[in-house]
């Protein structure tokens, strides 16, 4: 019988694990509190503990398994090595190797949460059947992660997909938290099209039902545009612009099948895909067979698919 993996996806409040059989089905998934105390030093010692009790449970040893996938809040090398991991305190070294050795040296392997949640949607989720995708998580920020020929692209430093922070918007006053101004990320993340929808409010003369919401959000938003308000289509379709153009210059540089929306934002669903994908189609002339843009299927649960299939190859 081919071996059982893990994935694993540390996040800051939770981490969250699931055991996997080799062709991705789902056997076990449950979740621990990611003990931040002390610069996160008993995260990895949690999670060996979690692991060994549900193998446990399970009737299984540690060698009845084929190794454990991790995603981390942060910049992975290929090697595992990390400078820090802000969210979870941690500063300089290799959790994929202390993990291994909290877990008797079973296979562990890393990488960006991102990254690893692209390549869960790859495997099991909305990007089945691609080899080459980019994938755009639209949340509280942007994030992104490069698969190319059925593998992360990391880049040389861990920035590879980092689609959020794209240049984008000249002239942008407030800064985005990556220190630089105009990002993607500030104008199509939730937090970015709350924004923009407050400064149109302030700047457009129209009536809106979101004039009577006393703390916009990004699916106020989005409701309002699909019911058609003018003022809140405006917003989504700036939002959408601003993507769309990101997405086509990142098609001249990598050329991929298909873009994978995901995120808290793409509840929206085909309204917003559809409108990402005309701006993106409208922007790349040179590519005549354009990339699908369509939807993530896994929710939370992309990241541990991702760190399981990190295992698998
Ligand atoms: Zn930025």
């Amino acid at each position: 019988m081919d071996k059982r993996c893990i994935g694993i996806d540390i996040g800051g409040t939770t981490v969250k694990m699931g055991m996997f059989e080799p062709d991705g089905t789902l056997v076990e998934k449950w979740e621990i509190p990611t003990r931040k105390e002390e610069g996160g030093r008993y995260i990895l010692e949690d999670i060996a503990a979690s692991v060994r009790k549900k193998t446990a449970e399970c009737g299984l040893s540690l060698s009845d398994f084929s190794g454990a996938g991790m995603g981390l809040p942060g910049p992975v090398m290929p090697d595992g090595h990390i400078e820090f991991c802000v969210n979870l305190g941690w500063k300089a070294g290799n959790p994929q190797q202390t993990l291994s050795a909290l877990l008797d040296g079973m296979q562990v392997k890393s990488g960006n949460d991102a990254n690893v949640a692209a390549l869960g949607e790859m495997w099991q989720g909305g990007g089945r059947g691609y080899k080459n995708l980019v994938m755009v998580t639209l949340g509280t920020g942007v994030g992104g992660g490069v698969i190319l020929n059925e593998r992360i692209w990391p880049g040389m430093q861990g920035v590879g997909g980092e689609i959020g922070h794209i240049h984008v918007i000249e002239g942008e006053t407030e800064a985005c938290n990556c220190g630089g101004y105009g990002c993607l990320e500030q104008v199509a993340s939730a937090t970015g099209i709350a924004r923009e929808a407050r400064r149109l409010l302030a700047a457009d003369k129209r009536d809106s039902v979101l004039r009577s919401k006393e703390k916009i959000t990004a699916k106020d938003v989005l409701s309002a545009a699909r019911d058609g308000d003018a003022l809140a289509l405006t917003v989504v379709e700036t939002s959408c612009r601003y993507l769309g153009w990101a997405l086509a210059a990142v098609t001249m540089v990598l050329d991929p099948q298909a873009y994978i929306i995901g995120g808290g934002v793409s509840k929206a669903g085909t309204f917003l895909t559809e409108k990402i994908k005309k701006y993106h189609d409208k922007l790349s002339p040179m590519a005549t067979r354009k990339a699908d843009v369509v939807l993530a299927t896994l929710g939370n649960d992309a990241g541990i698919y991702g760190a399981a299939k990190l295992v698998l190859g």
